[in-house]
């Protein structure tokens, strides 16, 4: 794997910290187990949390790694290239503390952030039955009661649902306001009233839980919610920009270089007509198209990880990164089933499972379709268009 981003000795040893303990860990016959079952491995994940992968950019001052998106992204690629779906179940806890990041109080950080540190899971609960692209949809409604906001609505699709401590809920404050009217709340999972609705059974990434999480009077204290009252939609979209690169992009950057990796070994021992089929240039410039694809992924990824770091935020780079990133996945797991053959499209060979988890890569933290739309109002905006 090339390493010219100008990563730090720090960045560098955790991504081979992680390398080494994920593929030890995560082995093909554990995936393939979970898999089936559409199991988390959470003496896995209790394992991460250990180690700190799952707090990597909690502020160091609560217990979390202080580190930013390069070296989240550094850990989930990392993760990416054994599987996409536990990179999902690890990578939920930074998308879920996000918001609190950005716009949370010292306090709510530390509330937040302790259970996440203590080997928690988080989950980040927006997309609803009838707001998935359109989030101004949302029928979650959140009513001030003196003191208490009283939460009340069903929650769609969300990663870690059934396992996490604590969740960052988003709900209509002001019905009819629009884009306006939703604000952001912590609720921590043992509150009264919260209940696991309908897991899904998934065509891919079965190593996280995805579900139904319903809120039925829920009350948690004025003081969980973040930022004002009204800025839940902003906190949503400014939480996407820091996350698709490093959640999506280079996750998926992990997963394409195993690909790669797959393809080249296979193809240099799979004898058909007398010699390694290899020697095809029909497979090299398969291969070579691989490469192509992931190494502009990856650029991309770490060039707008760098920048947020930097602490520059781009919406339709992150877009691009995100959009960039799932869609070359998918075309290089399709193609490496193809170099596989048969043995591509049986469940004994890794191909499989990774164009199975690919897939949704184009759909979730905002559809490829959704990406373009920021992508393009950015640039009639700076073109004046708009
Ligand atoms: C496995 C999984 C995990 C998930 N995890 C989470 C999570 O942790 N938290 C969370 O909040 N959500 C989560 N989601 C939800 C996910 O973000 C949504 O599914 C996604 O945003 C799309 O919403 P939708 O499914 O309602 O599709 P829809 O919005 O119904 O879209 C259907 C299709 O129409 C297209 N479309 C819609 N509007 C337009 C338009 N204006 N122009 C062009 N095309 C359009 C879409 O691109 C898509 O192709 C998860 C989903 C899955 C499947």
């Amino acid at each position: 794997m090339r390493e010219d981003f100008g990563f730090t000795q720090d960045q560098i040893d955790i991504q081979l910290m992680t390398r080494d303990f994920i593929r030890k860990e995560l082995t093909f016959e554990r995936i393939k187990e979970c898999d089936e079952k559409n199991e988390v491995p959470m003496d896995i994940v209790k394992k991460c949390a250990e180690m700190g992968l799952t707090s990597i950019t909690l502020p160091e001052s609560i217990g979390g790694g202080g580190m930013g998106q390069v070296t989240n992204s550094l850990i989930l690629e990392e993760i990416g290239y054994q599987d996409v779906g536990f990179a999902t179940t690890i990578g939920a806890c930074s998308l879920a503390y996000e918001p609190i990041s950005l716009f949370g109080t010292q306090e709510q950080k530390e509330l937040y952030g302790k259970y996440i540190v203590e080997g928690g899971l988080a989950a980040f609960a927006l997309t609803e039955a009838d707001a998935g692209s359109d989030v101004s949809n949302a029928r979650t409604t959140a009513v001030k009661e003196g003191d208490e906001w009283v939460i009340n609505g069903t929650k769609t699709y969300i990663t870690n649902g059934a396992n996490a401590s604590i969740y960052t809920v988003f709900a209509v404050t002001n019905p009819g306001a629009g884009t306006r009217g939703m604000s952001c709340f912590i609720v921590e999972r043992d509150r009264p009233g919260i209940s696991v609705g309908k897991e899904e059974d998934k065509m891919g990434i079965r190593l996280s839980n995805t579900c139904e999480v319903i809120f039925d009077n829920v009350r948690v204290p004025a003081d969980h919610l973040v930022g004002k009252e009204g800025q839940g939609f902003k906190i949503a979209m400014s939480t996407f920009d820091i996350t698709r690169p490093a959640g999506v992009g280079a996750c998926c950057c992990g997963a394409m270089r195993s690909c790669i990796d797959k393809c080249l070994e296979y193809a240099a021992t799979r004898i058909t007509f007398g010699q390694p089929i290899l020697q095809n240039q029909a497979i090299q410039f398969m291969i070579a198209d691989m490469e192509i694809r992931y190494e502009a992924s990856r650029a991309l990824a770490y060039k707008v990880a760098s920048a947020i770091d930097a602490g520059v935020i781009d919406s339709a780079l992150a877009s691009a990164s995100k959009t960039m990133s799932s869609d070359s996945l998918v075309k290089i797991s399709e193609d490496a089933i193809q170099i596989f053959g048969g043995n591509g499209y049986s469940k004994e060979y890794p191909i499989e499972i990774i164009y199975r988890n690919a897939k949704i890569s184009q759909i979730f933290e905002g559809t490829n379709q959704v990406q373009r739309m920021v992508i393009i109002k950015s640039l009639l905006k700076a073109s004046g268009m708009m």
